[in-house]
């Protein structure tokens, strides 16, 4: 039995992959994408310039704004514009809406990318750090996504949440951005459905990534986790965007992740076990 679950899932994942993919559906396209001055948003603003794009970047350091926005420029956007913004104070994430459709005239795609900064250790109790990532990490998202909708609802637009596999197998040393992840996953969950239900034709692409070779993921995992391989970030930001253009629900990076969530309830006790013997930790 687990040998045909297998083959079925491995079968229906390979079916999924199939490329549907057309780049020119993204010429002139209208985007906002968030976290873009470095790591996987860097690289999905760059995907989007070659395909054609107007877009719109963010994060908080202006200087590295910049410099990206001068690359998408050469490597084919028509237009391109930056605005820094902290994701964690409370008004930054409308200001940050309110800019885009003002400068591309309406959204076409919304793609929620950035991450606050947080530790990769055990948990010390720190309530509050929890509260502010969250902020960060999970309100602003729902903060963009209630005041783009009706521009969205109006272009038959796509929202993209960027998470992670963490959301979905919980690990050690990330409990306050594992918390922030479970709960993007659990909020676009739950609007796909009532999206659906109410006829509106916006999608939404929930990515579940894996270890990706950004400068802040290794810089965390080094000397802590040796066992994983990390995957190439342009890989992923690919990944992300031809998710959203095909408006599938959610994609997985690199692809056997889908498997592993697929069979990760099967035999709990040895799944706990290789999650904690990959980790180097001596108390
Ligand atoms: P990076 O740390 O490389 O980039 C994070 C981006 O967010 C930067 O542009 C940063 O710019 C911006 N940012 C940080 N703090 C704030 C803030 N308070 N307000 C606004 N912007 C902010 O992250 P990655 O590229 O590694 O991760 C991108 C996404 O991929 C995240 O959603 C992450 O959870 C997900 N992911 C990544 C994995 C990985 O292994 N790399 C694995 C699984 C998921 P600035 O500092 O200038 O503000």
């Amino acid at each position: 039995v687990l040998l045909f679950w297998s083959v079925l899932s491995a079968a229906y994942i390979a079916y999924q992959w199939k490329d549907t993919f057309d780049p020119a559906v993204l010429s002139g396209r209208r985007v906002l994408v968030t976290g873009a001055s470095k790591g996987i948003g860097e690289q999905i603003a760059y995907h989007y310039a070659r395909f054609g794009s107007q877009i719109v970047i963010t994060a908080r350091t202006e200087s590295a704004l910049k410099k990206v926005a001068e690359k998408c420029l050469q490597l084919g956007s028509p237009k391109v514009w930056y605005i820094p913004a902290d994701m964690s104070d409370l008004e930054d994430p409308n200001r940050v809406l309110r800019f885009a459709l003002d400068k591309l005239g309406g959204l076409d795609y919304l793609v929620l990318n950035h991450i606050g900064s947080t530790f990769f250790q055990m948990w010390n109790g720190d309530v509050e750090h929890i509260r502010v990532l969250m902020q960060a990490n999970f309100l602003s998202y729902a903060q963009m996504v209630s005041s783009g909708l009706p521009f969205l609802k109006q272009s038959n637009g796509s929202i993209i949440a960027v998470s992670s596999i963490a959301a979905k197998i919980p690990s050690p040393f990330t409990i306050p951005y594992t918390a922030t992840k479970s709960a993007v996953n659990g909020f676009f969950g739950s609007l796909q459905h009532e999206l659906s239900m109410q006829k509106v034709n916006v999608s939404i692409t929930l990515c579940s990534l894996g270890l990706i070779d950004t400068e802040t993921a290794l810089s965390k995992v080094k000397g802590v986790i040796d066992t994983m391989s990390a995957y190439p970030a342009s890989g992923a930001a690919l990944e992300v965007i031809k998710g959203g253009a095909t408006r599938q629900n959610e994609i997985f990076y690199p692809w056997y992740w889908q498997l592993v969530c697929a069979i990760r309830d099967w035999f709990p006790g040895y799944r706990d076990s290789v999650i904690q013997s990959s980790y180097k930790y001596n108390p």
